[in-house]
C-alpha cells in the first residue's frame, strides 16, 4: 500500500504543483512535507511582500487575488492552503524524508521519519530554505544570534546589527529601523546588493545617506558576545555594543541530501545538480528535480514563476515513460 508512482519530496508551491500535474495524467503521487504545508514561506518574515506580482506565482492558471499588484506573505499562505484543500492533494505534512535509495531504474526505497516507502519515480523538490550560510565565527550560536528574521516588533529601542546586503538583510534593517530599533549593517561588499528590490533600493540608501541606518562597507563581523559585537573594517577593528544579531547572509540546499542520493554535483563551485534540461530527470533515472532545488548555490536564479513549468516538463516525461514501458 505505500507504493506510489511517484513521491515529491517537499510540499512547498512548486511540489504542489507537480502534485496538480501528476493528478491531471492519472499518475498516483504522494507529497511528503517535513513541515507544515509549503513550509518555507510559512517561515519567511511576517511584512515580507514577493517580487512577483501574484499572476506570477499562480499554479495551473487558478486565479490568485490579491488587492496590490504584489501579494504578502498571508496572501501566499491562503493561496497555496486553498489550491492544496480544494484540489485534495494527498499529502503527509510533518514527514521527513531521511533517504533515497535507488534499487533499480523505476523502484526507488524512500524512507523518512515514520515510515517507508516505493515510489517508481522520485521528484526531490525540497527548496534551499533550511540551511544557512553561517559564518563560522565565535559567538554565532548565541541566543541572541538568528539566522532568520521575523518581526520588527522584537527589536524595538534595541541595537541590532544586521550582516548581509541584499533583500532580506534590506528588508530587516528598514523595518526595524522603522520601529525604533538601532541598525548597525556589516556588508561584505563595498555596495548594497545590485538584486535588491528596485523599488526598496532607493529607501536604504537614503537611510544609510540620511545616518538613520549605520553601514559598515567591505567589512565583516569577527566575533559577537553577549553584549558586544567585533567588525573588521577597511579601518581596522571596531567593537560596538549590541542586544541582537541578524546573519542575512543567504541559504543553501541540503546538498548531502542530493549526494547521498547519488546525484551529482558540478565542481566549478557552484555545486549545480546534474539534470537533463529538457526532462529535469538527474543522473539517477527516475529521479527528478524541480524548483530552486536545480540552481545549487545559485538560490536566486530559479524562483516560483520561471520554475512552476518544471512540473509539466516531469509529468510529461514520467506519463510517456510510462506508456513506452507498457
Ligand atoms: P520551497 O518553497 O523551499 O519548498 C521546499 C519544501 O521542501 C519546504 O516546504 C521544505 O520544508 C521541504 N523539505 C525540505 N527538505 C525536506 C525533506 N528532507 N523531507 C520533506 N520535506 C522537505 N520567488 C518568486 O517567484 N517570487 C517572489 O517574489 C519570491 N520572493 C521571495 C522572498 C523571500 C524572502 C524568499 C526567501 C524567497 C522568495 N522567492 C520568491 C523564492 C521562492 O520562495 C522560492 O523560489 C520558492 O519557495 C521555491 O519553491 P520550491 O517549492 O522550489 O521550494
Amino acid at each position: 500500500e505505500n507504493t506510489y508512482n511517484i513521491i515529491i519530496i517537499g510540499g512547498g508551491p512548486i511540489g504542489i504543483a507537480c502534485a496538480l500535474e501528476a493528478e491531471k495524467k492519472g499518475l498516483s503521487y504522494l507529497i511528503l512535507e517535513k513541515g507544515c504545508l509549503v513550509n518555507s514561506l510559512y517561515h519567511y518574515p511576517t511584512n515580507m511582500t514577493f517580487f512577483s506580482t501574484s499572476e506570477k506565482l499562480e499554479l495551473n492558471n487558478i486565479p490568485f487575488i490579491s488587492n496590490n499588484p504584489k501579494p504578502g506573505k498571508r496572501e501566499a499562505l491562503e493561496y497555496y492552503r486553498r489550491i492544496a484543500s480544494n484540489n485534495h492533494i494527498n499529502i503527509n505534512l510533518f514527514e521527513k524524508v531521511t533517504s533515497v535509495t535507488t534499487r533499480s531504474e523505476n523502484e526507488h526505497l524512500v524512507k523518512t521519519s515514520k515510515r517507508e516507502y516505493v515510489a517508481q519515480n522520485v521528484v526531490v523538490a525540497t527548496g534551499f530554505y533550511d540551511i544557512p550560510n553561517y559564518l563560522n565565527i565565535p559567538g554565532e550560536d548565541l541566543p541572541k544570534v538568528d539566522h532568520y528574521y521575523n518581526d520588527p516588533h522584537y527589536y524595538a529601542t534595541q541595537k541590532t546589527v544586521v550582516v548581509g546586503a541584499s533583500n532580506s538583510a534590506v528588508d530587516a534593517a528598514l523595518e526595524i529601523y522603522r520601529k525604533g530599533g538601532d541598525v548597525t549593517m556589516v556588508v561584505r561588499k563595498p555596495e548594497i546588493g545590485k538584486r535588491v528590490k528596485y523599488w526598496v533600493r532607493p529607501d536604504i540608501l537614503n537611510r544609510i545617506e540620511e545616518g538613520s541606518i549605520k553601514v559598515h562597507f567591505n567589512s565583516f563581523l569577527s566575533r559577537i558576545t553577549d553584549d558586544e559585537v567585533e567588525i573588521n573594517t577597511p579601518e581596522g577593528q571596531v567593537t560596538i555594543e549590541n542586544d541582537f544579531v541578524l546573519l542575512l547572509t543567504g541559504y543553501r540546499p541540503n546538498f548531502d541530501f542530493l549526494k547521498d542520493m547519488g546525484i551529482r554535483l558540478s565542481e566549478d563551485g557552484r555545486k549545480i545538480p546534474e539534470y537533463d534540461e529538457e526532462t529535469m530527470e538527474t543522473n539517477i533515472k527516475g529521479i527528478y528535480l524541480a524548483g530552486v532545488i536545480c540552481g545549487g548555490v545559485e538560490t536566486h536564479k530559479w524562483f516560483i514563476e520561471n520554475s512552476r513549468v518544471h512540473a509539466e516538463m516531469i509529468m510529461e516525461h514520467i506519463s510517456k515513460t510510462k506508456k513506452d514501458d507498457n
